[in-house]
């Protein structure tokens, strides 16, 4: 019979067997912040959705099109509640309104956290590319100094290499300031030269050419990308200030031994970003080669109502980091299930099996027993598919003892214990057995 439901489309469920590798990266992740000084942060999987329009930006793809909205089933919204919710398509506009919220960046000069969260985009689902996707990433908000973005850099490249997924390029560029002899004055450069083979552009480009020109610099489609190649790029443009502060960044990952390529077309697809983007890319990974990507995004907390408060992080899609792991880092998908199960060879000791298993699981032990009705034979199996280092038998036999049966299924020998003792001597074999 065919199955009624399936997942929607562009989604995915990760089951059991897939969960040990899901933990390895996301606790790599958890000790690298940790080592870096960051704290986990958690906000609501949806958010209002001007927070995206005045952040990401109206013209960015992920607004016009991406965005997957909630609302009440069947209904309108009930009076007094007309906030538009989107499902959180993008991980940093939500940290930033969670820190100005409670005051966290009053609190302290400069804040670091990190966080793993699903992220939603209405896309055409296709190889590495979901509609409902993992993220882990790292906000550091409070300074302009150019030794965060290579802080940030340095523990996307840290952890990438440490779990399993090195053999990525580090792609630089800077995309300069809002000052007006900078991205400014690139913009115009850029339009005026964009504008002499528009006729050549894609439809979606000849309208970002006007909305959104620095975005032209990314577009997939061949005929655009020839063109780009000649396109003016924006380290050419850099204001002062903006060319120091790539120096010093540059400087600093050289120190550090982080190599990286200057690539001119990287803009990132979001409007909040200035000077510094960053994207890791994996030849692994094909058309959509991005695993990491972040930069710098000064004006943020500002467009959100807060005081001038610069800050620099990335976003790490977690199911691409599994795409491209090496087979040898592969976490032991052999382990036991349970260290104990209990086999009950009668009808009668089930009620005394039960209480023993309650009680193993209460001293911490991994155990489970049969809720199959199935022959003492057939429990055996299945607590050798368990993995069940010890077999626990209860039978009429061992209840007129008030006896248990421990079978060492290592050592394939068994021994009669009094029930009363069982818990303890076995707390501490399986103490020393892991
Ligand atoms: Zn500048
Ligand atoms: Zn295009």
């Amino acid at each position: 019979m065919p199955v009624k439901f399936r997942a929607p489309r562009g989604t995915k469920d990760i089951l059991p067997d897939d969960i040990a590798e899901w933990r390895l990266v996301e606790e790599t992740f958890r000790q690298w912040c940790s080592r870096y000084g960051y704290r986990e942060i958690r906000t609501p999987t949806f958010e209002d959705m001007g927070l995206f329009e005045r952040t990401v930006g109206e013209t960015s793809d992920i607004v016009q099109k991406q965005m997957f909205a909630v609302m009440p089933y069947g209904s309108r919204h009930p009076v007094g509640e007309e906030e538009r919710w989107i499902l959180r398509p993008e991980g940093t506009a939500p940290v930033a309104r969670a820190l100005l919220e409670h005051g966290l960046l009053q609190q302290s000069p400069l804040v670091k956290v990190f966080y793993i969260a699903p992220i939603f985009r209405y896309e055409r689902p296709q190889a590495g590319r979901l509609r409902q996707h993992h993220q882990c990433g790292v906000e550091a908000i409070g300074s302009p100094s150019p030794l965060l973005d290579v802080e940030v850099i340095s523990l996307g490249f840290d952890f990438l290499s440490s779990v399993g997924a090195g053999g990525f390029v580090i792609n630089l560029n800077s995309i300069g300031c809002l000052n007006e002899n900078c991205r400014p004055r690139y913009r115009q450069a850029l339009i005026s030269f964009l504008q002499s083979r528009e006729r050549e552009l894609c439809e979606d480009c000849q309208r970002r050419l006007y909305t959104n020109p620095l975005r032209v610099l990314d577009c997939k489609e061949e005929k655009c990308r020839e063109i780009v190649k000649d396109a003016p790029i924006s380290v050419d443009f850099l204001c002062g200030e903006c060319g120091e502060h790539f120096d010093a960044v540059r400087k600093g990952l050289d120190g550090l031994g982080i190599s990286y390529e200057l690539n001119g077309r990287l803009v990132r697809g979001l409007d909040y970003y200035t000077r510094t983007v960053f994207e890791f890319v994996h030849p692994k990974l094909g058309a959509q080669s991005t695993i990491l990507g972040g930069g710098r995004y000064d004006g943020l907390i500002e467009e959100l109502g807060g005081n001038p408060t610069p800050g620099v992080g990335f976003g790490c899609g977690i199911e691409r980091v599994l795409l491209v792991r090496e087979a040898n880092l592969q976490p032991k998908t052999t382990d036991a299930t349970v260290d104990v199960f209990i086999a009950v060879a009668a009808d009668i000791a089930r009620d005394a099996a039960l209480k023993l298993l309650y009680e193993l699981r209460r001293a911490g032990i991994r155990a489970d027993c049969d809720y199959l009705a199935r022959s003492l034979k057939a429990q055996m199996r299945y607590a050798d598919k368990l993995g069940a280092r010890f077999v626990l038998i209860l039978g009429d036999e061992e209840l007129r003892e008030n006896a248990v049966t421990v079978r060492d299924m290592q050592r394939s020998e068994q021994r009669k214990e009094p029930i009363d003792k069982v818990v303890e001597s076995l707390s501490a074999l399986v103490a020393n057995n892991s």
